[in-house]
């Protein structure tokens, strides 16, 4: 075992972390090394990776495959700006995502977060109605429960309640939210297809498009629903004359069990936003996929052509592995993996569903989420999963896994096994009087 290191006191006074405050007594653990569904503490600990890096780390840390594309574009060049200059990586990965990306998309904007490819489609949608001759139509209309990233054009779609829309009222865009589609364990009286319709008629003249995470949504409280609601609200755009965004900047590449979200309802979108695991979750890129004719439409608006450009669009060495990563998917029996991986956390998480505090267990492709009862979960919770050995982030209510597609079914129990353990024990949690049907 090693000690902490003598960095980390200077990461708790003067380094920012996700959604943080400073001076914060939270813990924080210094990783040290990464290799396929493991990461490794400081202090010598392997911990077995239950979150993928946040949906990124599909092929597991340090993948030969990912490093060696990696290194071979760095002795190439690095970077070059995309301003007026090309270059391979960029154009074989655009050519790569218009290849496997549903429906029938044209054109590829590379972008450096998902928030950044959402802002982007935000953009294209407002200028495509600019070129049709119907610059009023600005505003957007989605579910709640979303979450679409955290730049302000992105947030001003994110749930109301979860989102920040509070914090930055004023400033942010106010948007149309319809009522968040019923979990797909849960029966559907249609009111909240019949509430999107409703805002969607009353508004049409003025909405841009409707954007949404399809089948899956993420950070806005890990709900899985029924592809027929977003088969109807993608009928109801095409039969409003409002283009479809989908976001599938988490749902994308397999995690859902097919290879993007929207195939499982047989949905194309006008605009497709992609992020996350597009590089195999070692660089940042994102990447915003427009069909021809609202690209077309987007280039007869006032301005003339898309409004943006970041400084790092289209970055070599981030293109050059997204590009090996996708390659790899593909060579892969994907599928089957997913599909096991979700067949284990089905039976894996099962034992969570007789302790009474857990209002819901549900699993789809290769994602595990636990929702808690209440709004809150036992303080401590995070250290006590540390100390079984695996990583997993909590958040409000609900324990979630999302793991790489590499992990082994021994690091899978094991990570299946620590989470019920710390859920029964940690929360001293009986089992319910009256098990649940
Ligand atoms: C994470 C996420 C984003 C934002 O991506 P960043 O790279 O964090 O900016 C947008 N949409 C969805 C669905 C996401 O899961």
């Amino acid at each position: 075992m090693q000690q902490q290191p003598d960095w980390l006191r200077y990461d708790r006074d003067h380094v920012w972390h996700p959604y943080a405050t400073v001076h914060s007594d939270t813990p924080i653990w210094p990783i040290v090394e990464a290799r396929g569904a493991e990461i490794r503490l400081a202090d010598g600990r392997w911990l077995v990776d239950g979150m993928a890096s946040w949906w990124s780390v599909i092929h597991g840390y340090r993948h030969p495959v990912l490093d060696a594309a990696l290194k071979a574009q760095i002795d190439r060049f690095s970077h070059v700006m995309f301003g007026g200059l090309t270059h391979e990586p960029a154009v074989e990965l655009a050519r790569r995502l218009l290849t496997i990306a549903p429906g029938s998309l044209d054109h590829v904007f590379f972008a450096d977060s998902g928030s950044v490819a959402v802002e982007v489609a935000l953009k294209m949608a407002i200028q495509c109605w600019d070129g049709r001759g119907q610059p009023q139509r600005k505003r957007f209309l989605t579910i709640q429960s979303g979450y679409h990233g955290d730049t302000f054009g992105a947030m001003s779609v994110c749930d109301p309640e979860n989102g920040m829309h509070r914090l930055f009222s004023g400033f942010l865009p106010e948007q149309l939210f319809a009522p968040a589609p019923p979990l797909a364990s849960e029966a559907d009286d249609g009111s909240a297809l019949e509430a999107f319709e409703t805002l969607l008629k009353q508004h049409r003249n003025e909405i841009a498009a409707v954007i949404l995470e399809p089948i899956v949504q993420g950070a806005g409280g890990m709900r899985i629903y029924r592809p027929d609601y977003l088969k109807s609200v993608a009928a109801l755009c095409r039969q409003h004359d409002v283009l479809l965004i989908l976001d599938e900047i988490a749902t994308g590449f397999g995690r859902t069990g097919t290879l993007f979200a929207c195939e499982q309802a047989g949905v194309e979108p006008d605009i497709l936003c992609l992020g996350k695991a597009l590089t195999g979750g070692y660089m940042t890129l994102a990447a915003t996929l427009v069909s021809d004719e609202v690209a077309r439409d987007i280039c007869r608006s006032e301005a003339g052509a898309l409004m943006h450009g970041p400084t790092f669009m289209a970055n070599p060495l981030a293109c050059a592995v997204a590009g090996a990563s996708i390659d790899l998917l593909l060579s892969r029996p994907w599928r089957d993996r997913v599909i096991a991986i979700e067949r284990q956390l089905e039976q894996g998480l099962a034992p969570c569903r007789d302790l009474h505090t857990i209002t819901d267990v549900r699993t789809i492709g290769a994602i595990g989420v636990i929702e808690l009862k209440g709004n809150h979960l036992p303080p401590g919770i995070q250290e006590t999963l540390v100390g079984a050995g695996v990583w997993v982030r909590p958040f409000r209510n609900l324990v979630y896994v999302m793991p790489p597609y590499v992990i082994e079914d021994a690091q899978l129990a094991t990570l299946t096994e620590a989470i019920c353990e710390v859920l029964s024990t940690r929360l001293q949690m009986q089992p319910s009087p009256n098990p649940p049907l």
